[in-house]
């Protein structure tokens, strides 16, 4: 389990901005302990935990990269179109003999390249007489054939711990052979909702209910993460109640998150319940939609209040949670990936803090334009499902024309 001593996250000012948040979670969070052996089939998105050394060069021997015609580069005549003898002929996962001097072998791709040769021809450009087969000019030294260890040399640094394995890493491992990875066991993250107006979905409404959404986004958002979720139902607003589930749900978790009573109202008992289980550092975060939310420690594990409402929820989750649940599962950093946009739409903001605005993109030549959903309520859930971003304006920015170029960050990288 993940233990932080109750001050990591100590910082100066009310009011923390996006980077500072991001930056006290990669200085003050160390990653959990431990390794675990998984096969290639069940190590998909998780986390490679030592440097992987290639223990063979990749590709482990010289071959060729077409179906065509193998030869020494240094036997064409300078210029000039050249006849080599036809001689011997090597498949893939055949065995290929050293090649004779002034001849070619017919070869294919994959196929090892005979000792002595360094160059192919592709079969499309060879003319073949009785025997023999020409070569054109202008070949240079080395075409068509691919080197042992090109693409990997062997002990060079295939894979470094840190990585979360894709499909690219997990093809790159079973090409050195690797058949089991050790990555980083699987944090546990608990994920509570708060709230006595919510009531669980497929549970029916009373009069001043409304179903609980961000529980099950959250674990959704999660799920693309390399964690074990662990649903914690939804807390009462109640101070002692909430502080009794975070303390007890503490000591089974690498992580604890909430959403909703996070804010300074009479009804609002996280930042409480966390100040009464262990230490509240910051609550304030310079985002829109966003802010409040807490971040704070409770018998060594963190625990982060996300606030209620599900548009800043989903916000709060991808600078916070998702920087601190790939920190604690020894994840390298993923940046998410920003792209450029022309903006549709003008907007005013405040300076100071960070904010995120809804949009579509359309296609548009060469930069989409940015079209703004038409509300900016943090609680519209349909903003989301009928976006295909947000617009990410800067802390200096304080007001954005149509056709200002502006930074977008895919609901693709993020759902
Ligand atoms: P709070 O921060 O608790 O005041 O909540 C802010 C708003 O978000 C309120 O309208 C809540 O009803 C709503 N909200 C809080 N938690 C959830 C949730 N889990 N699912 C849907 N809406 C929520
Ligand atoms: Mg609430």
């Amino acid at each position: 389990m993940a233990q932080l001593s109750d001050d990591c996250f100590a910082f100066g000012g009310p009011l923390l901005s996006v980077e500072a948040a991001e930056a006290l979670i990669a200085d003050r969070v160390p990653p959990v302990a431990g390794i675990e052996q998984v096969t290639l089939a069940a190590a998909l998105g998780r986390v490679l935990a030592r440097d992987l050394p290639a223990p063979l060069p990749l590709p482990p021997f010289a071959n060729s990269a077409v179906d065509g015609y193998a030869f020494r580069h240094a036997d064409l005549a300078p210029g000039a179109p050249t006849a080599l003898r036809l001689e011997g002929r090597v498949a893939a996962g055949q065995a290929a003999r050293p090649l004779a001097p002034r001849a070619a072998a017919r070869i294919f791709t994959g196929a090892p390249m005979p000792h002595g040769a360094d160059t192919v021809l592709m079969q499309e450009d060879a003319a073949l007489t009785d025997g023999a087969v020409t070569v054109p000019a202008g070949l240079r030294p080395g075409a068509n054939a691919r080197p042992a260890g090109e693409d990997v040399a062997q002990g060079a640094l295939a894979l470094p711990a840190g990585r979360r394995l894709r499909a690219p890493e997990i093809g790159l491992a079973a090409a050195l052979g690797c058949a089991n990875l050790g990555v980083v066991p699987r944090i546990r993250v608990g994920v509570f909702s708060t709230g006595d107006e919510l009531a669980a979905p497929g549970t029916p409404l009373g009069p001043a209910q409304t179903h609980d959404s961000n529980r099950f986004t959250l674990l959704a958002l999660l799920a693309r993460l390399p964690v074990e979720t662990v649903d914690l139902g939804i807390l009462p607003d109640d101070a002692a109640a909430c502080a009794a589930a975070l303390r007890a749900a503490a000591g089974g978790h690498d992580l604890l998150l909430t959403s909703g009573g996070v804010s300074t109202g009479e009804e609002d008992h996280v930042r409480a319940a966390i100040e009464a289980g262990g230490r509240l550092v910051f609550w304030r975060l310079a985002v829109k939609p966003g802010r409040p939310a807490a971040l704070g420690v409770i018998g060594g594990t963190p625990v982060l209040g996300l606030p209620g409402n599900p548009v800043a929820a989903v916000v709060c989750f991808l600078h916070l949670a998702r920087p601190l649940v790939l920190r604690l599962a020894g994840a390298a950093p993923e940046p998410l990936p920003r792209f450029t946009a022309e903006a549709g739409f003008a907007y005013r903001k405040k300076a100071g803090r960070r904010e995120y605005v809804r949009v579509r993109l359309v296609p548009n030549g060469a930069m989409p334009v940015a079209e703004k959903f038409a509300r900016e309520g943090a609680g519209l859930l349909t903003s989301l499902t009928e976006s295909d971003a947000f617009v990410e304006l800067p802390e200096d920015v304080l007001a954005v024309a149509p056709g200002d170029v502006v930074r977008v960050l895919p609901f693709a990288a993020v759902f």
